[in-house]
């Protein structure tokens, strides 16, 4: 067993891996998540992690900017439940601001990015439809 201590942003990530393949799968979902450095609409640094689960018990992530109404969600992989961005809407399209959007906006129009059966780069299916949330308050850490 091998103990790897890596940084990525503004966390210390330290796991135990069987194996370098096992340290770099669990390394690359870390800095999917973790690597995000500011937000794609206004810039700022202040961003952070939310977790939301819904009144069926299916859960959300996402990043948040502390400083405009951005978002940047993650789906799930079916195999595994492995956070990917998500840099598409349900058409296949690019997200403007690399993925970062106002989810004022998307709430408005019902043209919620995280409910698509988007496929992942690895090609394999999101977990589950998704839904936006209004978003509760929340700590930036
Ligand atoms: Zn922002």
């Amino acid at each position: 067993m091998d103990k790897v201590r890596i940084q990525i942003g503004k966390v210390w990530i330290e796991c135990e891996c069987e194996s370098v393949k096992e340290s770099m799968a669990k390394i690359t979902e870390y800095s999917t998540v973790y690597g995000q450095k500011a937000c794609g609409m206004c810039g700022s640094e202040n961003i952070y992690p939310e977790h939301r689960t819904d009144a069926e018990g299916n859960n959300y992530y996402s990043m948040r900017c502390g400083d405009c109404p951005a978002q940047f969600s993650f789906g799930q992989t079916k195999a595994g439940g492995v956070l990917f961005p998500r840099r598409e809407d349900p058409n296949g399209n690019k997200i403007p601001n690399n993925g970062w959007y106002d989810w004022r906006e998307r709430v408005a129009s019902k043209e919620r990015y995280d409910t698509s059966l988007q496929q992942p780069p690895q090609q394999q299916q999101p977990e589950q439809r998704q839904y936006e949330q209004p978003p509760r308050e929340s700590t930036p850490f």
